[in-house]
This record gives C-alpha cells, sequence and structure tokens, in this order.
C-alpha cells in the first residue's frame, strides 16, 4: 500500500479529532475548528452506528496516520510490541515513539512528524555521529541525536536554532541547546504523550 499522499486534514476529520499532523497550523488555523465534520457528502447525510470492529479499525488509523507508518510496517510494530515483556500497548507506543523522525519532532528540531521525516530522509541528522537517513531507525536510551554538517547548512536550521530555548522537552529526553543535540535518557513516559488514540484498543483489534 502507498503512503496516503491527499489532504492531510481530511484524516483528522475522518478520525473526529485534532491529530496534529501539520505542526504550526494545526494551532492557529486547524480545519477541524472551522469544519468538525467528517469529509463528504454522505457521511454528512447520516451517521451509522460503528461496529466494536469499526472502533478498533479506527483506532488503529489514527495511530498509523500519527506516526506515519504504512500497514506492514504497523504490524510488525504489534507483533515486537507483544513479543515484548510488559503492556503491549504501552511497548507499542515505546516502539513508535522511538523512531528517529518521531524523535527529532520531539525534541523540537521539526514541527510534525511529517516534516521530522522529510529532514530525516534528507541527510540532516546523525546518530551517535553516523549520519542515518532512514526515518524509522529505531534510536536507543542514550543514542545522540544531532544535525549533520548538511543539516545545519539548512534554512530550517536557523530557525529552529533561534527558537529552541523557548520550547521545552518531554522529561525522557534531553536536550542541549547550545550543541543542539538532543538524547532519550528513559523509555518513553505514556501518560505524558497525550496520545490521540487507545493503543489497547489497537492491540484487542490484531488478537482477534
Ligand atoms: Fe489539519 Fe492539524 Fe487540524 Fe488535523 S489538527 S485538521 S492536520 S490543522
Amino acid at each position: 500500500m502507498a503512503r496516503y499522499t491527499g489532504p492531510v486534514c481530511r484524516i483528522c476529520r475522518r478520525a473526529g479529532i485534532k491529530l496534529y499532523l501539520k505542526g504550526e497550523k494545526c494551532f492557529t488555523k486547524c480545519t477541524i475548528d472551522r469544519r468538525p465534520v467528517p469529509p463528504g457528502e454522505r457521511a454528512n447525510a447520516r451517521r451509522r452506528k460503528v461496529s466494536d470492529r469499526g472502533l478498533q479499525l479506527r483506532e488503529k488509523q489514527k495511530a498509523r496516520y500519527t506516526y506515519g507508518v504504512l500497514e506492514r510496517q504497523f504490524r510488525r510494530y504489534y507483533e515486537e510490541a507483544v513479543r515484548r515483556p510488559g503492556v503491549s500497548g504501552e511497548n507499542l507506543v515505546r516502539l513508535l515513539e522511538m523512531r528517529l523522525d518521531n524523535i527529532v519532532f520531539r525534541l523540537g528540531f521539526a514541527d510534525s512528524r511529517n516534516q521530522g521525516r522529510q529532514l530525516v530522509r534528507h541527510g540532516h541528522f546523525s546518530v551517535n555521529g553516523r549520519k542515518v537517513n532512514i526515518p524509522s531507525y529505531s534510536v536507543r536510551i542514550g543514542d545522540v541525536i544531532a544535525w549533520t554538517e548538511r543539516g545545519r547548512r539548512s534554512e530550517i536550521f536557523k530557525v529552529v536554532q533561534e527558537q529552541i530555548a523557548s520550547r521545552g522537552v518531554l522529561s525522557w529526553l534531553s536536550i542541549t541547546t547550545d550543541t543542539m543535540e538532543g538524547r532519550p535518557i528513559a523509555l518513553p513516559e505514556v501518560p505524558e504523550l497525550d496520545l490521540r488514540f487507545n493503543p489497547n484498543v489497537i492491540i484487542e483489534h490484531y488478537a482477534r
């Protein structure tokens, strides 16, 4: 399945909730604030009752679109989450949160995960001194995420550098604004993440 390239706000309207997929615009000119109805004439005409299965599917889609992960890859995250000890739902979220594109976003180096993915793809970041251009790269606790020379020459770097001091990071992340480096110092704290989906329902969805 190809990556979704249509209008992003449509995804939020269909989900009926803000998924914050567009960075700054989500806080200033959000479409769902102006048009809080699902897309499509038929959907507006009459809402059908959604089955349990449908609700589970909806949660999964919200998570998939939030992190920009394709179905096959998402299933792999699920399989890894249930293989690991502990609560599978939390494991799933932690696996998604430790993706390099997400960490770049969480550190405030990108406005959205989408932008984080683009910056990683364009070779703007290194992990422990080695350039990594794979957005799904799984970061480990203690890994140092830094801008590459190429990244430092970009326009976005200058903008981020000016703003970074005023942006905070989550408790499981650490950032050094002087050097513009960051690292996870612990596993992601799930209650701190303001998730727009229920990971336990997603686990139920796959377990059926
Ligand atoms: Fe669009 Fe962001 Fe609002 Fe979602 S939260 S509808 S992506 S502006």
